[in-house]
Order: C-alpha cells, then structure tokens, then sequence
C-alpha cells in the first residue's frame, strides 16, 4: 500500500531540558529581497493554507478553528507572522494588506531575518532552509509553526511541477498546523512518561526506526504489520477486514511484547504518542489531498500519492491506524485532541468486539468532496 520513495521526512526531535521539536526536511537557493508586501503568488498561497486549515479543522478534525496557533510563513528574507503576540516579537512592520481567517482579517507582520529565522521561545534562530515545523513555546502550554513560502520551496528539484508543490506544502502545512493542537498535551504526557521511566535524552519521532531499522526480524515484522492492516482498508468484505485487523494487532501486541523490553520498555509508550501525532498531522493532509485532488481520482491513488512523499515509519503507520480509526471509530477526534489521547492500538482493539463498520475502500470515503 506505501511506497518506497521518501522524500519529505520529519524529524521531530525532543531534547529532556526544553522538549524542542523540530520537523521536515529539504534544501534551499538564494532568492531576492522584496517590499513590504510579500509576492503575490506567496500571499495567495498563505490565504489559501489559512482556508484549508480553517476547512479541515471544522469538516475533518471537527475541532473549533480558533485559537489559530501563530503561524510563521517566510522567505529567504522575511518572516511573516500571523496571529503573532506581538510583546515577544523582535523588531517589526505590519504589512500593508492582511490575511483572512474564519471571517475575520488577521494582521500580517514583517520580521527581516537577521541570523536567520526568529522563533518564539528559543534563544537561537533557525537556519533559513526549506523546514516545515511545529513546535511548542511558553512552556509548552502554546505552539507555534513556521511555513516556508512558494519563492524559497519551488527552487528544489524533484517535487514535481509548481502546482503539484504548492499542493505538496499545502498538504504538510495542514500536517503541522494539526500538530499544533496536538503538542502541548503530547509534552503533557512525555512530561509524565519521564517520571516513571529514563525518557532518552534526545527523542525523536523515527526513534524506532531509528533503532530497530537494521534489525531484520523486527523490520520484517513491522512491514507484515503494515501490510495487514494496509489490506484491513482495502478489505472486500468487513469480516475480511476484521480478520486482517486482529491479525495486524496481534503481530504488533506480540513485536512490543518482545523488543520494548529492560530499558526499552519507554518505547512501547512513546510508539502510541509519535504514532498518534504522526498519525492525525498524516490523516488531515490525506483529508486535504482528497478534498482537492483532480475530479475521479479514486481513494487508493490519493493514498498512494501521498505514501509516496514519506517512508518514514512513524507516517506510514500513523496514517494505516488513523485511516482505520476514522472508519470504525465515531467522532474519535474528540478523544485525541484532547488532554491523555489513548493508544491508537486499544482503540482499534476495542472495535473488535463491536458489529464491524464500513472497512471497504472501494466506496467513497464518508467525508463530501467540496465543491
Ligand atoms: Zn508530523
């Protein structure tokens, strides 16, 4: 069901003292200054990033649109800050036109980049590259994103043509912005795991990967897992569906019974946690990628499309249990974002025991295309 093909990988990294997260990826050329308004073509596209993240939060996520989190859009030059507090800003300028979001105008601010990009609640500012991050600020209680704009990210190669990139960002921009509602209970818990169990130093949302990805028995296993519950989706039948379901959990109760053992026994609960913040941020932008992909497009190949920008674990089966969670489970948005969201693993287990749901992918999916 997931292809091999990575481009786009997070890395959400968390580190013991300040629990700092970083995310994504790329590479990045020069561009050239502006005025004090941003390029057409990149003010367009924040608006359009604000009116998807607005649709998905009410339509998918079902989750009330404000508070918008601080959303820090830039270029090689400038930062654009939206719904910014503006006491912790450096030095800026309002811009001469704004941005709307759920009806109201939001003030566009400038900060020039100075050593490089300003971010609230770190004393050191990020290098200017291609990165799409949510991280959290005011002791974890708030977060914030930054979005690179089209002026930096349509000069990397090998993403395609301009419109199927700006879709691509469009798409992680809402992955991020979803995080955004995720972190401070996600610190919350790692913040509580640390108190029963040594949470490695340096945490990070490949860190299974990371350690077993060498391992064949487990990476063997893993893929198994990936491959039933990949065919649970796609399941002719429901009883074929439960059937793969079980078995997937089964493999997956039986490989965390096995390897997160001693002083690996932490991982069994940061897996549920990188799982269901990778697995939700994942399951908006396939949500976003179907409200707008190319008339006839069949679920599978927005689905596959999608797999094909990550190989990263975390994702991929994020996604499988989240697109899975979405089918059987109603109104589950409620429970994950929310204070102690449970284990993605129990939820689905716990369907078991019901009269199955709809499993068929060959039908369209419940949400209403927009028109
Ligand atoms: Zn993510």
């Amino acid at each position: 069901m997931f292809a091999q093909f990575c481009i786009l990988r997070h890395h959400r990294k968390f580190t013991a003292m300040s629990w700092v997260l970083l995310v994504c990826t790329v590479l990045i050329t020069s561009v050239q200054a502006q005025g004090l308004k941003p390029d057409a073509a990149d003010l367009r596209w924040m608006q359009t990033a604000l009116d998807r993240w607005e649709d998905v939060c009410r339509r998918h996520l079902r989750l009330p649109v404000e508070p918008l989190a601080w959303v820090i859009f830039y270029d090689e030059h400038y930062a654009w800050h939206v719904s910014a507090e503006k006491a912790l800003l450096p030095a800026h300028e309002p811009a001469a036109v704004t941005l709307n979001f759920a009806g109201r105008p939001r003030e566009l601010l400038r900060v020039t980049h100075r050593q490089g990009l300003w971010v609230p609640g770190r004393n050191e500012a990020l290098p200017i590259k291609v990165d799409l991050s949510a991280m959290p600020y005011a002791d974890n209680q708030k977060s914030f994103c930054i979005i690179p704009l089209p002026s930096i990210f349509h000069k990397l190669d090998g993403l395609g043509a301009a419109a199927e990139m700006g879709e691509l960002f469009l798409g992680i921009a809402l992955h991020e912005l979803t995080h955004t509602r995720q972190l401070s209970f996600v610190m919350g818990e790692i913040k509580r795991l640390s108190k029963r169990y040594p949470v490695p130093e340096q945490l990070d949302d490949n860190l299974l990967e990371d350690t077993f990805a060498k391992n064949k028995a487990y990476a063997g296993q893993f893929f198994r897992e990936m491959e039933l519950l990949g065919n649970a989706y796609m399941a002719e039948t429901p009883a074929q569906g439960k059937r793969d379901l079980a078995r997937a959990l089964q493999m997956i109760q039986q490989r965390r019974a096995r390897y997160f053992v001693g002083k690996r026994k932490v991982y069994a609960p940061l897996e549920e946690i990188f799982l269901t913040l990778e697995g939700a941020a994942m399951w908006a932008h396939f949500q976003m990628a179907r409200d707008h992909a190319p008339a006839g497009e069949d679920v599978p190949t927005t689905l596959n499309k999608l797999a094909a920008k990550t190989n990263a674990w975390s994702q991929v089966e994020g996604l499988s249990l989240f697109l899975l969670i979405d089918r059987l489970v109603p109104d589950w948005q409620i429970r994950y974002f929310a204070p102690n969201p449970p284990s993605p693993f129990a939820v689905l287990r716990s369907t078991l025991q019901k009269p199955i749901r709809k499993i068929s992918a060959t039908k369209p999916l419940k949400q209403k295309r927009k028109q």
